[in-house]
């Protein structure tokens, strides 16, 4: 293998690239976890951080990725053969309701075509159907990071409330928050689940839960196992509860950075420079698929996402040799397809520490790897991009 020298790009929708600022944040000597400065911090940490989530409830963090959240989210609010429902955004939609499944949750989906968002009135049908409220809780994905495709969550929390149901409404927002606006006290969502290796631009291994206080009422009546994951355990006023135990201290300082970089950008600079940088994505992928060979994967414009893009590859072509061209000769690591798409697709991640030049260099570096894999593609892709960046 030849010696790499220069950036070598993480396109991959999660991990995403980490900002040299959150980087030395964390470069300092461990402290007593136990003391007074750091259990000052860490309270303070547990407040600031519900602002990302537009929430007043309580938020969370967990040392786990955002699987380990999914079972906290879950673990809290149900009980033993309780049931859910999950409509299919894709891949991950699927997953979730796998580990509920795991957890003794009886769990159904509500399908979907992966090229869509969802829709609501599927939803609101089948809560209707369920008089006796069995159903506990929809667990919806905000942003499904196989498809690029983002949900509208106002649209669903109408459907719930139109048909009257009092189920829980479960958001997961790990390939949203902060890339898209997502408001959980204003939209009604009563426990969102996060992930700080998106939107957050840290390493992997913290998650997030945060809960309202319909979310706490369930919280109490629940009765599944939840060991490390409690609410309860976790809120008493003894700093080692908080962590359930000694507490991630170096990844705490780089989200203390991470919230602080944030709140300087504000969060509507960070949305419409992700909507910017999507759209550069976007249009070098409507020129690449002029040649008949590569699709966007989310058929309707106002649902694709701000943060992740998925292409989908004609069956002649090969895209797990596109995303090898692109790592070993191009320096450019991009997001594998799964499920339904994971013969027949490869992803772009473009969320979190990320600028106009990071993004053609990347766009570039694809277009490359379509040239040296004899992939079809309109000429001009990356000139499109740069179209839309030079528009405003
Ligand atoms: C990345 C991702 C997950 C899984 O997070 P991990 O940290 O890999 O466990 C779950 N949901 C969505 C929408 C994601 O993008």
């Amino acid at each position: 293998m030849s010696v790499k020298r220069g950036r070598i790009f993480l396109q991959t929708p999660g991990p995403t690239n980490i900002p040299e600022r959150v980087l030395n944040a964390m470069h300092r000597s461990a402290v007593e976890f136990a003391g007074p400065e750091f259990g000052a911090f860490a309270r303070k940490l547990l407040i600031d951080i519900k602002p990302l989530f537009r929430t007043e409830g309580t938020v969370f963090i967990y040392a786990a990725n955002g699987h380990g959240a999914w079972d906290a989210a879950l673990s809290n609010i149900l009980s033993p053969g309780d049931k859910v429902l999950a409509p299919e955004t894709g891949r991950f939609a699927l997953s979730w309701a796998d580990q509920a499944r795991n957890l003794g949750i009886e769990t159904e989906i509500v399908p979907n075509d992966w090229r869509r968002a969802i829709v609501p009135a599927d939803l609101e049908a089948r809560l209707r159907a369920d008089p006796e409220h069995a159903i506990k809780a929809v667990l919806l994905v905000h942003t499904d990071t196989a498809t690029g495709i983002t949900c509208d969550i106002p649209a669903v929390r109408r459907a719930i409330d139109a048909a009257g149901h009092p189920a829980l409404l479960v958001v997961d927002t790990i390939a949203s928050l902060l890339t898209t606006e997502f408001e959980m006290d204003a939209w009604g969502v009563d426990v969102a689940v996060a992930a700080c290796q998106k939107g957050l631009m840290m390493p992997p291994g913290l998650s997030f839960v945060a809960a309202n206080d319909k979310a706490f009422a369930a919280h109490r009546d629940s009765t599944l196992p939840r060991g490390y994951w409690d609410w309860t355990d976790r809120l008493q006023d003894v700093g080692y509860k908080w962590f359930c135990g000694t507490a991630p201290e170096h990844l705490l300082f780089g989200l203390r950075e991470a919230i602080d970089m944030i709140n300087e950008e504000g969060f509507d600079a960070i949305f419409a420079r992700h909507a910017r940088l999507a759209a550069a994505v976007r249009a070098a992928i409507g020129v690449w698929s002029q040649a008949g060979a590569l699709e966007l994967a989310a058929r309707e414009q106002s649902e694709q996402a701000n943060s992740v893009s998925t292409i989908l590859v004609d069956p002649a072509y090969d895209p797990v040799e596109i995303r090898t061209i692109c790592r070993d000769r191009f320096d450019l690591a991009l997001g594998n397809g799964l499920g339904q798409f994971e013969k027949n697709s490869f992803r772009i991640g473009h969320m979190g520490d990320l600028n106009a030049p990071m993004i053609l260099g990347a766009l570039a570096a694809v277009e490359a790897g379509l040239v040296v894999c004899g992939v079809p593609h309109g000429q001009g892709g990356v000139n499109a991009a740069i179209d839309v960046l030079a528009a405003d």
